[in-house]
């Protein structure tokens, strides 16, 4: 597990290393937030401890960029800033929990590991599979199946499956789709999703129902009690 951390206050940082480290946790730590949105392309982290009042590049513009790009990854905001009116802010903008200065570490350890727990799912299993109505994904396989048996996916099928996956009864729009999957793809637009999405849903069968569209909104994977087999 990769945790980056966006804190400038360096004897902060070192504690909060320490102790991350300590639990097993590898750690990315950045002064500031242009370098970490830098090194986050070539080295996405499981988790983000942000900092808000930073040099350069402020936390909650930091989020709104991040934010653009990638829903999924959870973002625990620490700030001094503790009034009721930044900490609602910060999770509107993006920001999954928020632990306000001083803290103690210990608290800190517990809320990074609530927050990964969440974001890899409620039906996640050991080894680092997803599942949800019968369809298993093996993130490090890097492969989904029915029943044991593997479905061949392009990459954008195979993330936009596990985008959904993670994140049961999120409803996603298309342009956070295009923003999530393609990024900054030329030649891409709202047809596209669809296409691939009529695709995916076509290869996973009787499974693809899971697959909800919601006309002019986007799409969502929902499983309804009693559905699943
Ligand atoms: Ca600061």
């Amino acid at each position: 597990m990769l945790i980056m951390m966006i804190e400038d206050e360096a004897a902060l940082r070192e504690v909060i290393e320490y102790r991350l480290n300590r639990e097993g946790y590898q750690v990315a730590s950045f002064d500031n937030a242009n370098d970490a949105l830098i090194a986050i392309e070539d080295c996405p982290p499981d988790l983000i401890l942000l900092d808000l009042m930073l040099p350069g590049l402020q936390g909650l513009q930091f989020l709104d960029i991040l934010r653009q790009r990638d829903q999924r990854t959870p973002v625990v905001v620490i700030s001094a800033r503790t009034s009721e009116e930044d900490v609602i802010r910060a999770l509107e903008r993006g920001a999954d929990d928020y632990l306000p200065k001083p803290f103690s570490v210990k608290l800190l350890e517990t809320k990074v590991k609530v927050a990964l727990r969440r974001s890899s799912g409620e039906e996640t299993v050991p080894g680092g599979l997803l599942s949800s109505g019968g369809v298993v994904v093996d993130l490090g396989g890097h492969k989904a199946t029915i029943d044991d048996k593997e479905i061949q996916l392009t990459q954008k099928e195979f993330d936009l499956l596990v985008l959904f996956i993670r994140k049961p009864g999120k409803v996603f729009t298309r342009n956070q789709l295009l923003n999530v999957i393609w990024g900054y793809e030329n030649d891409v637009n709202s047809r596209t999703v669809d296409v691939h999405m009529a695709m995916l849903r076509k290869k996973l069968a009787d499974k693809g129902r899971y697959i909800r569209t919601l006309p002019k909104i986007g799409y969502l994977w929902e499983v309804r009690p009693g559905e699943a087999k």
